[in-house]
């Protein structure tokens, strides 16, 4: 038949067969007796390599593969939203009931030679058709709308490829497997369902990259105000243990302002990811107060499911997060951690026998990290309509370094593709200092872009004033130099007025706290706001020094308690809390100057 093959030898995760000459690179392949799921990541000769995305103990030399013809593919349709998969697309709640019908006492997520499909067959659901029948369609071009969720409008696309004119466009209940239009090209009649497949390791087509110039909002202070991300960048969050990374990563799901979520967890520890697997589906939406998962999509490796369904899960995830791109909208992708992937990459590479590179990991780390990250990107999709719908997938991805050493090659081959570097500091996580980003370390490669965006008409000074913080951080830091030396006594007046406003930026302002009710997130209008006053306390204190009033005098004042707790207002009320602030501040000066003037 010159469709099977014979295995020659197992290797933990990796299978090499014989008699596979012809076979495609990334072709699915069934192995063994039990047919399990894998994918050819090597050819030479006669021989094909194949990670397999189960576990391969008892897989004995001499029995048979299968080729399926077909490259690793995702199904993509409405039912990905509030779904859970493993890193192949196989939905995890359906993998344990088959599994417990089949195989009772089978362990959790070790599914051998299960197949089950990652979106419902059975399932029916309500199209409303949106074009119109004779009409000329093409390749991403809306042909109706399935209410997928509470919160998600799923767009029924013309896949990539195809196009023609609608013979037949039929509303109703369908399931994602029954023809819902019928498009005749080239004098042929093609069916359209309302399941399409896309192979994950290559970008899904759009008309054309846009530039990044309008950021995704965090509600995150030092994210948005010092280090601010573009819809369609590019992110790392590089910490040691307990630095953060999966806190923050919450957030992002939480607050960014995108409408689709893709989680791609890759846990350290088993009971990491089951963490995740609890927590993120009591996450609520704050925008439309459902669960979260309504626009989410989970995709979860634990460390005891097989290490090849890691590496693919990074590219399923940002699969299914394109095709949302296509539909139009805003999706933001976290992926925590790619640490955890990369070492997925090096064993399989360990197994493959390749020249190990920097600390064991394969020489294309690089490659397959850019290759990655490049799929993010705010676009003009694929339709007829010349303007065509905007679209960006926006990738974060956490890195774990040991020992949190930045210097080692994950986080630096991370660090030469992404826009926004967000270093986590342990010494700042240790101090309760949280977001534990520092200031001094990160950058935002966005700023350029995003900086008209920013200093629209009601924050002209946006921009500066975050410049203005960031000079006084920097500065604070060349002073505790001397201070560690001297002591700050020994500093003049003006220099401990600057210790002091940095101090307030620290503390009145990066620091956020993700579990507070009100703090946990900050509109852009509070930011600015917040800036604001502490910029003009730090003026009027700078005059007060001027005039020779001493910074003690300055220190008890009733201004400033307002101002450490102003994070606890609330977004929508803050605007009259500023003005309240800033009232209060002038009167308390001029009290100030006056008693020193008359004294
Ligand atoms: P990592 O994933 O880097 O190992 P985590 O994200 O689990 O670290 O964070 C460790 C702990 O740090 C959290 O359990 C929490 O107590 C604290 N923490 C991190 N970020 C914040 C934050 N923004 N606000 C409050 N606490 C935080
Ligand atoms: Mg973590």
């Amino acid at each position: 038949m010159g469709e099977e093959g014979v295995i020659e030898k197992i290797a933990g995760p990796l299978v090499v067969a014989d008699k596979m000459r012809g076979c495609e690179m990334y072709e699915v392949i069934k192995v063994g007796e039990e047919g399990l799921m894998g994918e050819t990541i090597r050819l030479d000769g006669d021989f094909a390599y194949i990670q397999v995305y189960e576990d391969t103990t008892g897989l004995k030399p001499g029995e048979p593969v299968i080729r399926t013809k077909a490259p690793l593919s995702v199904e993509l349709g409405p039912g990905i939203l509030k779904n859970f998969y493993d890193g192949v697309q196989r939905p995890l709640e359906d993998i344990k009931h088959t599994l417990e019908k089949i195989k009772p006492k089978a362990g959790d997520y070790i599914a051998r030679g299960v197949y089950v499909n990652a979106l419902d067959r059975t399932k029916k659901w309500n199209f409303t058709p949106t074009a119109e029948e004779g009409k000329e369609v093409v390749g991403g071009d809306i042909l109706g709308e399935v209410l997928e969720t509470k919160v998600i409008r799923h767009k029924i696309l013309v896949p990539p490829r195809a196009r023609g004119k609608i013979l037949e466009l039929k509303g109703g209940e369908f399931t994602v497997d029954e023809c819902i239009a019928r498009i005749q090209t080239d004098g042929e009649d093609v069916e359209l369902k309302m399941m399409q497949k896309w192979p994950v390791r290559k970008g899904r087509p759009y008309k054309e990259k846009l530039d990044p110039e309008v950021p995704l909002l965090t509600g995150q202070r030092i994210n948005d105000t010092f280090f601010p991300i573009a819809k369609g960048g590019t992110g790392a969050i590089p910490g040691g243990f307990g630095t953060g990374k999966t806190v923050m990563q919450h957030q992002l799901a939480r607050w960014a302002d995108a409408q689709v979520i893709v989680y791609i967890g890759c846990g350290e520890r088993g009971n990491e990811m089951t963490e995740v697997l609890e927590d993120f589906p009591e996450l609520v939406d704050p925008y439309s107060g459902e669960k979260l998962m309504e626009r989410s999509t989970l995709i979860a490796n634990t460390s005891n499911m097989p290490v090849a369904a890691r590496e693919a899960s990074i590219y399923t995830g940002i699969t299914l997060a394109e095709y949302y791109r296509d539909m139009g909208y805003d999706v933001a992708v976290q992926a925590d951690s790619t640490s955890r992937w990369a070492e997925a990459l090096r064993e399989i590479s360990g197994r493959l026998e390749e020249m190990p590179g920097e600390e064991g990991f394969p020489a294309y780390l690089a490659t397959r990290l850019s290759d990655f990250y490049e799929r993010a990107g705010r676009v003009r999709t694929l339709c007829a309509d010349s303007e065509g719908r905007i679209g960006s997938v926006t990738v974060v991805g956490a890195v774990s370094p040991p020992g949190g050493d930045f210097s080692e090659p994950v986080t630096q081959n991370t660090l030469r593709v992404v826009g926004v570097f967000w270093a986590l500091d342990s010494t700042l996580a240790d101090r309760r200092h949280f977001p534990a980003i520092s200031w001094l370390r990160s950058y935002s490669l966005y700023l350029d872009n995003l900086r008209e965006w920013f200093n629209k008409p009601s924050s002209p000074d946006f921009t500066v004033q975050h410049e203005e913080m960031m000079a006084l951080l920097q500065k604070e830091a060349e002073l505790q130099e001397i201070v560690q030396l001297v002591g700050a006594d020994a500093l003049p007046p003006r220099e401990r007025g600057t210790l002091e406003v940095a101090r307030m930026i620290r503390e009145d302002f990066l620091q956020q706290n993700a579990y507070h009710a009100i703090d946990s997130f900050c509109s852009l209008e509070k930011q600015y706001l917040m800036a604001k006053i502490i910029r003009r306390w730090y003026d009027y204190a700078s005059e007060a020094i001027e005039h020779g009033i001493g910074l003690e005098k300055l220190g008890g004042m009733r201004i400033k308690d307002a101002i450490a707790r102003m994070k606890y207002v609330r977004s929508e009320e803050f605007r009259e809390k500023y003005e309240e602030i800033m009232r209060d501040m002038k009167d308390e000066f001029e009290v100030i100057k006056r008693k020193e003037e008359g004294g």
